[in-house]
């Protein structure tokens, strides 16, 4: 019998890769697609080797094609941190609007069911806490992550209409902080950047007072939900996330002691816009798929430090200073 086929765009990024690994091991043919500005062929090259895999190296914003049937798309692509969003604005915003807009294209005329990649940032720096998924949110369109945020938020609203008026299997995930190997180790958000630190010797930057709080799940976790979010029914979004909510400061402190490190905190300006808090709710989760998580921050976090432990001096030491320096002042 034919396996099905799943398109996994973002495929060679941290999230996308382990939906890679997840659906080839749920026995689909997996074809992964990216541009490969922010993914990295290192996070898929053990699946080359397989004959259910197949690598696309093309742009979503650009049209998509694909030959041959398709059951299942899943768009991850898209850079996903703060200093990325500086770096490549335009990208960012095209990859969730005009790479969307194709991605459904593809899943009407392919019959294929989709699920869009969402992100707590629809709901900016929020006032309703924790998120729920009915509220609207507090987005800054012009500020520095209104190209994310926006670009988002548009994407969840052309989704919604494709299920709407062409009647596409249509899922919307709203993804919460999410960690784990395969994350880049300079790509400027918290845990790899603090993380980076410890191991080059170098002072933990917290932004502000640290007083602002996130919520980390692990990746195994939010894969879980991924799956389980695609195989039901539900079309409007979803919360996955981890609720353990932390402040940065305390963050940092938890950093410190995994990794042993001398060096101490130093404080920089608070970034514009930065939520100031962010908490999922997953009642909806809990009720609709089962799902919650089930990793520990102090489980996750040895994984990933073993992990970024396992770097060499050459990923440990490039990193772009010139973003990093722009958005840390
Ligand atoms: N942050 C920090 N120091 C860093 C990088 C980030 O204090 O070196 C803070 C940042 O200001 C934010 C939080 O950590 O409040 C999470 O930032 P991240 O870029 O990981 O993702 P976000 O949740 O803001 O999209």
């Amino acid at each position: 019998m034919l396996k099905p086929r799943i398109l996994i765009t973002g495929g060679a990024g941290f999230l996308g890769s382990h939906l890679c690994d997840r659906f080839i091991k749920e026995g689909l043919h997996v074809i992964a697609m990216d541009n490969l500005i922010t993914g990295e062929l290192k996070n898929i090259q053990h699946l080359f080797h397989l004959e259910d895999f197949e690598f696309y190296h093309h742009d979503v914003s650009k049209f998509v094609h694909v030959p041959g049937n398709l059951s299942y798309i899943l768009h991850f692509a898209s850079p996903a941190s703060p200093i990325d969003y500086l770096k490549i604005p335009i990208q960012t915003l095209k990859v969730s609007s005009l790479g969307t807009h194709n991605l459904l294209g593809l899943a009407r005329a392919k019959k294929a069911r989709i699920l869009v990649a969402s992100t707590s940032e629809v709901y900016g720096d929020p006032i309703v806490h924790p998120q729920v998924e009915e509220y609207y949110g507090n987005v800054n369109p012009v500020g520095p992550r209104g190209v994310y945020d926006e670009a988002k938020r548009f994407q969840e609203a052309i989704t919604m209409a494709y299920h709407t008026y062409h009647n596409v299997e249509t899922r919307i995930i709203r993804i919460f902080n999410t960690y784990g190997p395969r994350m880049r180790l300079n790509d400027g958000r918290v845990l790899p950047a603090f993380i980076g630190q410890a191991l080059r010797g170098e002072d933990l930057t917290v932004f502000g007072d640290g007083g602002q709080t996130r919520s980390f799940c692990y990746v195994d976790d939010l894969i879980e939900g991924i799956y389980r979010l695609l195989m039901s029914d539900y079309p409007s979004p979803v919360n996955i996330g981890n609720p353990d909510e932390i402040t940065i400061l305390d963050f940092a402190k938890e950093i410190i002691k995994l990794t042993g490190t001398k060096q101490k905190i130093i404080f920089k300006d608070f970034p514009k816009d930065d939520p100031k808090q962010r908490q999922p709710d997953i009642t909806k989760a809990r009720k609709l798929l089962g799902w919650e998580p089930k990793v520990s921050r102090a489980e996750g976090l040895k994984i990933t430090y073993e992990y970024f432990k396992t770097l060499s001096q050459d990923e440990l030491y490039q990193r772009d200073h010139k973003n990093f320096d722009a958005y840390v002042k």
